[in-house]
C-alpha cells in the first residue's frame, strides 16, 4: 500500500518498535513522523532515571533509523504546531496512567479534535489490565492484592489480537535538524556515569535480559527470589518502566510455559504491577496523600541526621547500610531490601514515607510513579493494606536469613568485610579481641547503631495504636 499522509506516533513510556500497538497502527496506513516530548512528565534531569530515559532514547533512535525527533515544552503548543506546519492527518500514542499525563491527553484529544485530524487515538501498550476495565467485587474497589489478582484480573484474558504482527514502517521526510535527537546534546548528572557498568539499555537488550530470565531463571525464582544477590529474579524493572518491552508479549509467552510455581509466582509479581497502577488510577493523589486518611494524625518526626544517614548507608546496620549503598551505585535494589529499608524509615526512624518514596525517585532506574508510591504506602502501613503496619523487618534477621553467608553485606561495606559470618549482621555484638584484631573500630571506621531496634520498634508500635485506635472509630 503507498502511504502518501503523515502521521506522529508521540513515544512516551513505549520506547520500543516492536510489539507496539500505537505505531502498528498507524503505520498500517501512514508515513510516521516519531517525536518525544520533554515536558513536565518527564524525570528529573539529575535521576537515575533521566539517564536511563536519555540512553534508552539513543536506542529507539538507532532503530529508527535516526528519524527520531526530541522537543522540550508544553506538549500541546509543540504538536499543535507540528500538526500546521506538516499537514499532519494522524497522531497516536500509548497510554499512561498517572494523573498530569491524563489530564494532559484528555486536554490534547478534546482540543484537536478542531484539526479535523483522520485519526487521533490512544492505545494500551503498558497494562495487562486497564485499571477501569478490571471488574469491581461487589462494586467496591479492591484494596488487597490477592483478590484483585486472582478475580479482577487472571479471570479476564488479555487481548492478544496484535501480538507480534509485522511492522512495516515508511518514515515521513520531516527532518528538522534542530531537533533530530542527538545524545551528545543531553548533560547526564556526573553521579550517574558509573550506571554504564552495570546495564545495557533498550529494546534488544530488554528482550535478551527476559529471553535469559525465562530460559535459566524463573523456574527458580519462587524459591530463590528473596535471596539479596539472587541471580534469580528479572532485573526487568528499568526495562518494563520504559515500555522497552512489551508486558502482553512477555504474558504471552509466560503462558506458553509449562506451568510451574516459578511462572506463576513470576506472573503474580507482574499482577503486583498491574495492582499499583490499578492504585494510583483510584487514588491519583497517592503520590502527596495518605490512602488511609487515619494516617495524616501519624506523628511523623523528620530527624535531618537520621535521614542522612539513611540514605548514605551510615545507619549502623549492616543490611540497611549495604542496600541503601548499592542503590547509589547502581541505581538498583533488591525487592527485599527495598522492604527492609522502607521499614526501617518509616518505623525505626519514623521519617515519613514521602521523604523514602523521592529518594527511590531520584536514585532508582526503575523509579515509577505507581509502583514506587503505592509501595511506600504499603510499607509505611498508610496505604489500603494496614496490616502492613505491624510489620516491622528486623535488618538482623533479615540479613541472617537472605544474606546467608554475608556476600551482599561485604560488598558494599568494606570497613567491615573481614567480620565472621556470625557478626557480619551485627558488628557490635563481636567480641572486643575480635575488632581490635580486625582492625575495626567501631564508631569510627563503621558506625554504632543510629537506634536501637527494640525501643524504637516498640515506639512504633505505641504510634500505631493511635491510628489503630482511628481505624476502629471510623469503621464504628
Ligand atoms: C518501597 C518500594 C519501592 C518500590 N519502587 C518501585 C519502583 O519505583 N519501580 C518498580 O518497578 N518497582 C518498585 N518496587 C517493586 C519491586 O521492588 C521491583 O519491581 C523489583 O524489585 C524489580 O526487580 P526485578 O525486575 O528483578 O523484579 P522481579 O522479581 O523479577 O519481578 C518482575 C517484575 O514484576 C514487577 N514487580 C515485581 N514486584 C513488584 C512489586 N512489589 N510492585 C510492583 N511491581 C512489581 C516489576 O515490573 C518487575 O520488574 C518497589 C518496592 C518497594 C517495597
Amino acid at each position: 500500500m503507498i502511504k502518501n499522509d503523515i502521521a506522529i506516533h508521540w513515544f512516551r513510556n513505549d520506547l520500543r518498535i516492536h510489539n507496539n500497538n500505537s505505531l502498528l497502527n498507524l503505520s498500517q496506513k501512514y508515513k510516521i513522523f516519531p517525536i518525544f516530548i520533554f515536558d513536565e512528565t518527564q524525570p528529573k534531569e539529575d535521576s537515575a532515571n533521566y539517564w536511563w530515559l536519555i540512553h534508552s532514547l539513543d536506542k529507539l533512535n538507532q532503530n529508527l533509523n535516526g528519524n527520531l525527533h526530541v522537543y522540550h515544552g508544553k506538549a500541546a503548543d509543540i504538536i499543535r504546531k507540528l500538526i500546521q506546519k506538516y499537514n499532519i492527518k494522524a497522531l497516536g500514542w500509548n497510554r499512561c496512567y498517572d494523573p498530569s499525563s491524563i489530564e494532559r491527553d484528555s486536554f490534547i484529544k478534546e482540543e484537536f479534535k478542531k484539526f479535523s485530524l483522520d485519526y487521533i487515538r490512544s492505545e494500551n501498550s503498558h497494562l495487562l489490565w486497564e485499571p477501569w476495565k478490571v471488574k469491581p467485587t461487589k462494586n467496591k474497589l479492591y484494596t488487597v492484592f490477592t483478590p484483585f489478582y486472582k478475580k479482577g484480573c487472571v479471570s479476564d484474558p488479555i487481548n492478544k489480537a496484535k501480538l507480534n504482527q509485522p511492522l512495516q514502517l515508511v518514515y515521513s521526510d520531516i527532518h528538522e535538524s534542530e531537533s533530530l535527537f542527538n545524545i551528545s546534546q543531553f548533560n547526564l548528572p556526573i553521579w550517574t556515569q558509573k550506571f554504564k557498568k552495570y546495564w545495557k539499555v533498550g529494546e534488544e537488550s530488554a528482550l535478551s535480559t527476559f529471553t535469559d530470565f525465562v530460559e535459566r531463571k524463573i523456574d527458580q525464582y519462587k524459591d530463590r527470589r528473596n535471596d539479596v544477590d539472587s541471580e534469580f529474579i528479572s532485573q526487568l524493572s528499568p526495562y518494563i518502566h520504559f515500555g522497552e518491552i512489551s508486558i502482553h508479549q512477555m504474558w504471552d509467552n509466560l503462558n506458553k510455559l509449562p506451568c510451574n510455581n516459578g511462572v506463576n509466582h513470576f506472573k503474580s509479581e507482574l499482577g503486583w504491577r498491574e495492582f499499583s497502577y490499578y492504585l494510583l488510577y483510584n487514588f491519583p493523589d497517592l503520590k502527596e496523600h495518605n490512602i488511609r486518611s487515619e494516617f495524616n494524625a501519624y506523628p511523623w518526626k523528620f530527624n535531618e541526621t537520621f535521614f542522612d544517614a539513611w540514605k548514605w548507608g551510615q545507619t549502623g546496620y549492616p543490611m540497611v547500610d549495604a542496600a541503601m549503598r548499592s542503590l547509589y551505585e547502581t541505581g538498583y535494589l533488591h525487592n527485599r531490601c527495598r522492604m527492609i529499608v522502607a521499614s526501617f524509615l518509616t518505623k525505626n526512624l519514623n521519617i515519613h514515607w514521602k521523604q523514602g518514596a523521592e529518594w527511590f525517585d531520584l536514585t532508582l532506574m526503575d523509579a515509577d510513579l505507581a509502583s514506587n508510591y503505592a509501595s511506600w504506602q504499603w510499607a509505611a502501613g498508610s496505604g489500603t493494606d494496614t496490616m502492613q503496619y505491624s510489620r516491622i523487618f528486623h535488618p538482623v534477621i533479615q540479613g541472617k536469613k537472605f544474606d546467608v553467608n554475608g556476600s551482599y553485606v561485604r560488598q558494599y561495606l568494606p570497613e567491615i568485610s573481614r567480620l565472621p559470618n556470625e557478626y557480619i549482621h551485627c558488628p557490635w555484638e563481636a567480641p572486643q579481641s575480635i575488632l581490635q584484631n580486625l582492625g575495626i573500630q567501631l564508631g569510627q571506621d563503621y558506625p554504632n547503631p543510629i537506634v536501637n531496634f527494640e525501643q524504637s520498634t516498640l515506639e512504633a508500635n505505641k504510634r500505631f495504636e493511635i491510628i489503630q485506635h482511628l481505624i476502629k472509630q471510623n469503621r464504628s
